[in-house]
């Protein structure tokens, strides 16, 4: 996986850049970037604790998301070093974008029409699938009714929601604010599986300290297209998000992000999705 880091040079031609530009405009920190034309910084709303998909570390950040973040950035006039990542737990999204904390997010954010009583998508750029991760000598597999099994998910997900509504709505259901609570909790015994899409839990389970101990249970429970969340109405920035994005499929540039998050964890993705095209949640 690659790292993303601002290098002190890079802040250094930032800050001439901001200083050449600064008749450019721009508006305003309070949009989480600056308008169309590039200029200073962009905010994006990224996962910090998702191997594979939005992770931060010591030396920057790393994930699928990421990489899909950056480019997007790059054909909105931003380079990967005016960019801003801001965490967006799962239960924050729609806040961060109607607040405008960040301009753009892009976070294992499943578009559903709920949401979209509230924040405009772009994409989808990825068609994911809920799923279980268990341990790896669990019996749970398909069939095996969880509804009275201790399951983790977090709160304001999908996940969590499938498992109240249709899943299993009698299990006992543990909601924390980020996946890595839960997989510590799977560890520790606490729970029989955390549930949540199949990329999220492929990127846990490849993890150098838990290889062989959790198994993913290969179960689709439902369609997760995930979008890039946008502020209501900015219809601008969501048909510039669908132009970046069908130019990341058609120059490969997705596919290589692929093999550079999903690879070491064998994820296996679903194609790249078309934009516009939502496949129902359960079909
Ligand atoms: N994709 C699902 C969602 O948007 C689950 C992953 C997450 O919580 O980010 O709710």
């Amino acid at each position: 996986m690659k790292l993303r880091k601002v290098s002190a040079a890079a802040a250094a031609a930032l800050v001439l850049s901001i200083t050449a530009t600064a008749c450019g405009g721009g508006d305003g920190d309070n949009e989480g970037g600056s308008g169309s034309g590039g200029g200073d910084k962009i905010k994006i709303g990224i996962k910090y604790d998702q191997p594979g998909l939005g992770l931060k570390e010591p030396g920057g950040f790393s994930g699928f998301d990421v990489d899909v973040a950056t480019y997007v950035a790059k054909e909105l006039g931003y380079n990967a070093d005016q960019i801003e990542f801001v965490e967006t737990k799962s239960a924050d999204r729609e806040n961060a974008l109607s607040r405008g904390d960040v301009k753009i997010i892009a976070a294992t954010y499943s578009i559903t029409d709920e949401r979209k009583q509230k924040v405009d998508f772009a994409g989808p750029y990825l068609l994911a699938h809920q799923d279980l991760l268990i341990k790896a000598d669990s019996d749970i597999s398909d069939g095996t009714d969880l509804n009275g099994k201790k399951l983790c998910s977090v709160a304001g997900s999908t996940s969590a929601q499938n498992v109240h509504d249709t899943i299993a709505p009698k299990a006992q259901l543990k909601q924390y604010s980020g996946y890595s609570e839960c997989i510590a909790a799977l560890q520790s015994g606490a729970v029989d599986a955390v549930t949540t899409d199949d990329s999220i839990l492929a990127g846990f389970a490849a993890q150098e300290q838990y290889k062989g101990k959790f198994k993913l249970a290969g179960l689709k429970l439902s369609n997760e297209n995930y979008g890039i969340g946008v502020k209501k109405g900015d219809t601008e920035t969501v048909n510039k998000v669908n132009a970046a994005l069908e130019k990341m499929v058609k120059d490969k540039a997705w596919d290589k992000a692929v093999q550079d998050n999903f690879g070491p964890a064998n994820y296996k993705n679903e194609p790249a999705p078309k934009i516009g095209v939502i496949v129902p949640p359960k079909q």
